[in-house]
Parts: C-alpha cells; sequence; structure tokens
C-alpha cells in the first residue's frame, strides 16, 4: 500500500508540475512575441520622399490575383503586362528582354524587364529584383514577400523618381528566373541575372555599370535586413547611414550575412554590387523556416510600412551612392 500510495503522491506532484512549467512556457512565448513585435515591426512616423508604400501595397494585391509567377506562365505574362502598363503611366521608358535559359527541366522561354529613368552623368545604377516565384507543383506558391513585395516596391520607385533624374542615369531590372527550377545550384538559378550580364558583356556595356543594388524579401512585416559581408563598404555606408537618420535601424541590421542572389553575377564580372535581403522572414530563423518558399509566403505577412521603409532608405541612398561615384570618378 506505502508503494502505492508513494507512486499517486509522485503523479500529483508530475502533475503540478507539467501545469506549472507549461503555464511558465505560455507566459515566456507571449513575453517573446510582444517583444519581437515591438523590436520589429516597422512603424512609420513620418516621410520624406515621394515613395508611397501604400500604393505599393496596393500593386502588391493586383499582381497576386494573377497567381504563381513560374517562369514561362500566364500569370509571368500577367505581371509583365502590368508592370509595362505602370511604367506607361509614369512616362517610364521599358523595355523587355527575353531569353532562352537552359534548365534542369530543358529550355524555357524567360524574360527580363528593365525600366529606364535617365539621368545627366555617365555611367548607370541598377536597383535589380527578381519578379518570379519558385516553382512549387504540389502547392499554390504566391511569393508575397519572395518576389511580390520587390516587385511592387520597384514599380513605385520607379513611379516615385520618375523619368529623368539628377545623377546617373538608373535602371530598374525585375529579372526573371532567379529560383532555382529543381535545386539551387550555381546552374540552376539565377537564369535572368546571368542572362543579363552575359548580354552586357557581349554588348560592351558593363563597364558602364557603376553600382548594383539587388532587392529581395523587403516586404516582411518584421523587417530586418542583412548587411552583405560581400559588398564595398562605400555602398554599404551609403544605406546603413541613410538608415539610421530615417529612423530605421531596428529594421537594418548589424548582423552580416552572405545570401546568394541576383546581386551575384554582377559582383563575379567586377561590378561593385549589394543585396538588401531579410532572411528572417518573420523575425526569427523559426518563423523563417515555416514562412519561406511555403504557402505561409502571404500578403498578411507583408506591411507596406516595410515597403515605406525599405522606400524612403533606397530614395535617398541613391544620391549618396552618386555622391561616392562622383568622389571615386574625381580622383
Ligand atoms: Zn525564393
Amino acid at each position: 500500500m506505502a508503494g502505492l500510495n508513494y507512486v499517486a503522491y509522485k503523479g500529483i506532484v508530475s502533475i503540478g508540475l507539467g501545469a506549472f512549467l507549461l503555464l511558465m512556457a505560455v507566459a515566456w512565448g507571449l513575453k517573446q512575441s510582444v517583444k519581437r513585435s515591438e523590436a520589429q515591426r516597422v512603424s512609420i512616423l513620418s516621410t520624406s520622399t515621394p515613395f508611397d508604400g501604400r500604393r505599393a501595397y496596393g500593386d502588391l494585391g493586383a499582381i497576386l490575383e494573377f497567381g504563381p509567377r513560374v517562369s514561362n506562365s500566364p500569370a509571368s505574362a500577367k505581371t509583365r503586362a502590368f508592370i509595362r502598363d505602370r511604367m506607361a503611366e509614369a512616362g517610364v521608358s521599358f523595355r523587355e528582354e527575353p531569353f532562352t535559359a537552359r534548365t534542369p527541366r530543358g529550355e524555357v522561354p524567360m524574360t527580363n524587364l528593365v525600366a529606364e529613368i535617365k539621368g545627366n552623368t555617365p555611367g548607370t545604377i541598377l536597383l535589380t529584383n527578381h519578379y518570379d516565384t519558385k516553382y512549387m507543383p504540389d502547392i499554390t506558391f504566391l511569393g508575397a514577400n519572395d518576389g511580390g513585395s520587390t516587385t511592387a516596391w520597384m514599380i513605385e520607385m520607379a513611379r516615385a523618381i520618375g523619368p529623368k533624374r539628377n545623377g546617373r542615369t538608373l535602371w530598374l531590372c525585375f529579372f526573371d528566373g532567379e529560383e532555382a527550377l529543381e535545386d539551387w545550384s550555381a546552374t540552376d538559378s539565377l537564369y535572368g541575372s546571368r542572362a543579363f550580364v552575359d548580354k552586357l558583356r557581349a554588348e560592351g556595356k558593363l563597364d558602364d555599370v557603376r553600382a548594383v543594388i539587388n532587392v529581395d524579401m523587403i516586404g516582411d512585416c518584421y523587417l530586418g535586413i542583412f548587411k552583405d559581408p560581400g559588398a564595398p563598404v562605400w555602398l554599404t555606408d551609403a544605406v546603413w547611414s541613410v538608415a539610421d537618420s530615417a529612423g530605421h535601424a531596428k529594421a537594418f541590421l548589424d548582423i552580416s550575412e552572405p545570401i546568394q542572389d541576383d546581386h551575384i553575377p554582377f559582383r563575379n564580372a567586377g561590378i561593385p554590387a549589394i543585396n538588401l535581403i531579410d532572411f528572417r522572414f518573420g523575425g526569427s530563423r523559426l518563423d523563417h523556416a515555416r514562412n519561406w518558399h511555403t504557402p505561409n509566403d502571404s500578403i498578411d505577412r507583408v506591411c507596406w510600412e516595410s515597403l515605406q521603409a525599405v522606400g524612403d532608405v533606397l530614395y535617398q541612398s541613391l544620391h549618396r551612392i552618386d555622391s561616392s561615384l562622383d568622389r571615386a570618378a574625381a580622383n
């Protein structure tokens, strides 16, 4: 009998302790989620640029209506038509550059897009992104953040700047085929940016490109953009100094992590390039695993405030980048 009592007693203790630990865990989790939202959810108090994050968010909703933007799909063609129409409205010159990609799934027709904002200084600065979504036959993958956020953001940036600017000519390049069709490798990824660099090289125009800024996954409500350890210091400083003074230091992290993206073919060609990516989609590693390349990459996880913050920072950074290039040219 004594033994039974002992077992029962231990059972009560362990249930009591288990419930207590569970409560503590819930309380800790709540505290963490509150802490995270306070620390990383972007808030906009004021803006000093013509970039309109809400308008970009509206365009993102329209683009997602087309469906998954897999290369050579109807939704991909609709997205191109949408961008073409928005550029025509803004009076920004626009061209399509079709090419054929050799992929593990055969030859695939793809199309890069270029919006050109004429400058008054020799040389070209490139602002680049990808508009395709990863081919995921088992799910409906809309890529609201991954591919969608930057497409809408680039449209708005072209509108905000307009047909002409003081400084170097700006090309806003919307690349097709950034995503791997099967498994990411040097030959199965970055189809658009690799074709673009090859074309520039063949035409002898590679030297005109003075700097490349690539954006990817910048719509995350819990925005945290990594520093790119492969970028030149002057290019990183041009962006981070503006982020600090614009009050967005929390969204532009002091964490360096190399991420392979569409800036790589340019960097390999010797062009100064920086990649601006939030690779903690949702604010943590755990959230990222749940959200990246999953059906969770949906518009409710993208915030106009994040598009606005990156828009404000880049709009002003472009002037700093021009100034740095001016100084380098004078020396
Ligand atoms: Zn992706």
